[in-house]
Parts: structure tokens; sequence; C-alpha cells
């Protein structure tokens, strides 16, 4: 006959801890959310071998009378939450009363705690869940929590951990998160006593990203200033344009003083740099998101950091508004602030695109550097007298030229700037009021998928507003009667494709241009490309001046950088 049993508290812990504690940086994850709840102000983490021969966490929070001690030891014992109505008000990180149980289940785990108004300390010790001892311990106010061996009592679990470097690598990323994430409280991490990073309490973000992160990071970030919307509030670092990664490494994102992972943050982070940065890479950034903790839902799983929003959709929008505006704002800054006009007056440059007509481009004087088709100056916002300070060094192979610049030495790419140029013109004249619409001799027709050729019907407003003029004339079949002045013949069909494939893929609508970033980029690729590299110097000058009036000079519209420079100080440690 069966029968039904409740099961052992050290079985229960031990079931309970495969769902807590999957590695060791997820022990850690718990003892160090233990010690920021318990108050403390400084927080020393120190492991080996990856944190599955030893884990130390140690705080100067508010510590445990040795019967608190005990009793945090049992299951679903807490200090945090008494009644189910407050489960919608957690302002700790715990509330489950489950960690320290699960934890001293499946390790050999040492507890010493005194609390400031108790003379001494107690320490506790248990084994795989089996209490070893408690006797008394003189130390300092506060809790130092040491788990060693973590899952010898469960075999079958050791199996899964990977190896000490990347356990390790778990166990760094985390820490630096919680160290970032609180800046009030300092953080001391520790490699077999070896430092690894110390954050300073209550530095400026930016000091503390270069403790924690590194220098390298610090130089690649630059401050975003508080945004405000009703209940919500933004600020953080941003990776400069051109700085990317591959993977989401370094996109650090912070929930009311919680580290989490959310791919609204992460989609809304990555969609604001485009071009800015290559596709299918991910910006750099640290970005704090303050708001009513009713607005948040953290109650998912456990080991999980995933973060969910009840309305993901103004979050998204708040946060692209918030990263467009700083990412403009560099634009303007990507200029040097110290101009010496060693360009020379503008020169003719004539560029040797075919135009609509097919017509060669009437030669001599032409103002500035203008891509074909434009007279309308790149974003007039962007547009002011440059005087740049680059000079001409040389050439260097066929697609690169160097500078001196007045902070240094440039490698520019010529591609790349043609490309942003070019770009940021047709961006200006597909969002421009009133375009210049270019009537075919000959129609166009297109054959559509069912998909694109909705896309199609319900973008009309805008594809009219934009310079093309559509007509249906059989089921999913159309022609074009007129386009856009900077579209070309050639190059129509394949754009349109593209960009109905585009506008089918995006859903949100941040303004006209959004919906069509990609197709544009292309099309500025593509044209770019045939325009070949035989650029006099004159021609040369005057790309470099038509790139710095661009919002974004730094990146071509794939996001590549369009030049690399060293500074006087790069050259001068290169030098050692
Ligand atoms: P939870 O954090 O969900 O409450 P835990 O098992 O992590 O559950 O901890 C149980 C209790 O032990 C906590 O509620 C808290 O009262 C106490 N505790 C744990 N760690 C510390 C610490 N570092 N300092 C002070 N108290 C602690
Ligand atoms: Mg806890």
């Amino acid at each position: 006959m069966s029968t039904i049993r409740i099961l052992e508290p050290t079985v229960a812990n031990q079931i309970a801890a495969g769902e807590v504690v999957e590695r060791p940086a997820a022990v850690i994850k718990e003892l160090l959310e233990n010690s920021l709840d318990a108050g403390a102000r400084r927080v020393t983490v120190d492991f080996s071998r990856g944190g599955k021969a030893r884990m130390i966490v140690e705080d100067d929070g508010k510590g445990m009378t040795g019967d608190e001690a005990l009793l945090s030891l049992e299951r679903h014992a807490t200090s945090k939450i008494q009644l189910a109505a407050d489960l919608d008000r957690i302002a700790t990180f715990g509330f489950r009363g489950e960690a320290l149980p699960s934890i001293a289940s499946v390790a050999r785990f040492t507890m010493q705690t005194r609390p400031a108004s108790a003379p001494s300390g107690t320490e506790i010790a248990v084994n795989g869940g089996k209490l070893v001892h408690r006797r008394d311990h003189g130390m300092a106010p506060g809790t130092r929590i040491e788990v060693a061996n973590l899952f010898h009592p469960v075999p079958a679990r050791l199996k899964f951990l990977k190896s000490d470097e990347t356990e390790a690598a778990h166990i760094v990323r985390l820490v630096r998160l919680y160290a970032i994430a609180h800046p009030e409280v300092g953080f001391l991490l520790r490699e077999d006593g070896r430092e690894i990073f110390r954050s300073p309490g209550n530095a400026p973000l930016l000091d503390r990203v270069r403790e924690i992160w590194g220098r390298q990071v610090a130089e690649e970030v630059t401050i975003m200033p508080a945004f405000e919307r009703p209940g919500m509030r933004l600020s953080g670092l941003l990776g400069k344009p051109g700085v990317s990664r591959g993977t989401r490494q370094d996109l650090v994102t912070v929930v009311n003083g919680r580290p989490v992972d959310s791919r609204t943050m992460a989609f809304a982070l990555t969609e604001s740099y485009h071009t800015l940065i290559p596709k299918g890479r991910y910006p750099l950034a640290f970005v704090f998101l303050e708001m009513d903790p009713a607005w948040v839902d953290v109650n998912v799983h456990p080991a999980k950091r995933e973060v969910r929003f009840r309305d993901e959709a103004k979050v998204r929008n708040f946060l692209i508004e918030s990263v467009l505006a700083v990412l403009r704002a560099r634009g303007d800054e990507g200029l040097p602030a110290e101009t010496v006009p060693a360009v020379a007056p503008v020169t003719p440059l004539a560029v040797d695109v075919p135009s609509v007509s097919g017509a060669v481009p009437p030669p001599g004087p032409a103002s500035a550097y203008v891509p074909p088709n434009s007279p309308a100056p790149v974003s007039p916002a962007h547009a002011p007298a440059v005087r740049l300070g680059w000079r001409l060094l040389s050439r260097l192979r066929e697609e690169r030229a160097v500078f001196e610049t007045p902070t240094g030495l440039a490698v520019l790419d010529l591609g790349a700037a043609h490309q942003r140029v070019l770009y940021e013109s047709i961006l200006a004249q597909f969002t421009a009021h009133k375009p210049v619409s270019q009537p075919l001799l000959v129609p166009l027709s297109i054959e559509l998928e069912p998909l694109p050729a909705a896309v199609l019907k319900e973008r009309l407003p805008l594809l009219t507003s934009a310079g093309f003029d559509f007509e249906e004339y059989g089921r999913n079949f159309w022609r074009i009667q007129a386009l856009p002045a900077w579209l070309e013949p050639e190059q129509a069909l394949a754009f349109v494709r593209d960009l109905l494939a585009e506008m089918a893929r995006r859903e949100g609508d941040f303004g006209r241009p959004s919906l069509a970033y990609d197709a544009l980029a292309k099309l500025a690729v593509n044209k770019a490309r045939r325009k070949g590299d035989s650029l006099s110097d004159a021609e040369l000058m005057e790309l470099v001046q038509a790139l710095f009036r661009t919002a974004q000079p730094g990146t071509c519209p794939r996001g590549r950088r369009t030049y690399v420079e060293w500074t006087d100080a790069d050259l001068t440690r290169r030098f050692g």
C-alpha cells in the first residue's frame, strides 16, 4: 500500500534548492540580496574555484540574534513579509524565506552573525541540511556567511556546473551588477583573497563604472542626464555611437535598484542605436529606471531576473525618446570644440552619380558637397558652418585617408563617411514636408506578396506624402508613376520591397523615419558603393565637411565607425 508522507525538511529543502540555486552565482545572489535587505553599507564577497570550493559574503548590516539566526534556516522563515497582501508592495529583495535553508541543505554552511544591540555574536554550522553546531562567536556587528563544497550533498547536481572560469565569470558579472545598482553600498569582490574590484560607496556613476567595469568601458560611455515622465524617471550612462558588443553583457538595466533583464528595455535601447551600431550587435548602456513599484512585476521565477512592466509600450517609448535625445545632443557635441580653419574655402566637388534623368550633372562650381538631387541642406538643425581643423596628410590604401586633427591623428574610412552623408541626406528628404517628386515617363510595375501588398495599402498616405505615386491595377499588382527625387528608378523596386518588408516588421510608430531606417540605410550604402573612390583632395575635404554636418558623424548607417582617432594623449601613452 502506498502512503502519502510529508517530506523530511532536508529533502524538501534540497528540492527547493534546485529552483533557487542553480549555480554558485545564484548562491551569491541570494546572500548579497539578504545583505542589502539587512541595510549593509559595505559588502565583501570572496570566492574560490568559481565558487565551487568556497563562497563568503560578509556585511555590516543589522545582523541576527542567535534565535533569529536559527529560525532563518527554517523554511518559509522570513522577517520581510507576513501577509499575502504584502506581496503587492515588496520593497525588499527576498520575501520567500527559502534561500538560506535551501543553500544550507546542499552545502557546508557556516553563518556568523551579530546584531549591534547584542554584546557578541552567534555561529551556526549546518552540513547538508543537518545542524552541526551553534555557539557564541565574538565579532563586529553584521553577518558573514560561508558556503563551502556546494552540491557535495547532492552529487547529481555537481555534474551541471561548468568550468571554474565560467562559474567565476558568472559571479563577477553578478556582483558587478549589484555593485552598480547600489551606489550607497561599498562593494569589494575578491577571488581567493585577490581583489577583482572595489567600488566606492556614494561615488558618481561614471567613477563607479570605472572601478567596477574598468577604465576602457568608462571611456566608451557618455552621461545620460535624468529624464522624467509622470511616475517614471530615467538616468544613467550610454555607450558612445559606434561602440557595440556582440552580447547583452554590457547592456545593464536597473529598475528600482534591482538589476533586471527586460526584453522591452533591451529592445528599446538597441532600437535607439539604429545606424549607430552594426545590426545584430548591442549597445553599451547602464540605465536606471525608477518607477512606481505597482507598475513593475518582479514576482517571477526566483532565479530569473526577467522583469515585466504593466505598460510595456510606455516604458519602451520613454526609453527610446530619452536615449535618442541624448544621442542627438551628442551628434552636435561630436564636433571638435577647437575649430582651426585649416580647410581651404569651399571648393567644387563633382559628384559622379547618375541623376534620375541619367544626364551627367552639370560641371563647374557646386557649392558644398551635396548628394545628387538634394538641394536641401543635411538636417538643418545640425548644419552649423563647420570649420573643422582636419588637415589631410595622406591617402591610405584605396579607401582611407589620414588626417592631422586639432586633438591628434585620425584615419577616415571614405566609404563609411560617404554612406553617412548620403544616408542623412536621404533621411532628411524622406522626412521633408514637401518632398520633390519626379514623375516617371515609363511607370514601373511591381507585383507584391499578400503581406507587403497589405502593408502598402495601409501605408499609402505616408508613401504618397514622401513623394511616391502608387496606383493599384490588379490584385497585388501596382504601378509606380512617380518617385521621390532622391530615389533613382533603377533602385526603386528593390527599395520599395525593402521598405515594405521593414514596415511589416516594425509595428511601433515613432514617426515616419523609424519605419524606413533599414531600407534607407541600404539605399545609402548602395549609392555610396557605386560612387567610386576617385575623389580629389578637395572633394575629400568636402566629404569631411559634409560628414561633420551630419547628426552622427561617428558612424555609418550600418553602425560601423567612419573614423578612428588617436588623441595626442593616446599617442603619448603608446610611446610609454
Ligand atoms: P528571505 O530573504 O526571502 O526572507 P532568506 O532565506 O534569504 O529569506 O533569509 C531568511 C531571513 O534571514 C531573512 O528574512 C532575514 O530576516 C534573515 N537574514 C538573512 N540574511 C541576513 C543578513 N545578511 N543579515 C541580517 N539578516 C539576514
Ligand atoms: Mg533572501
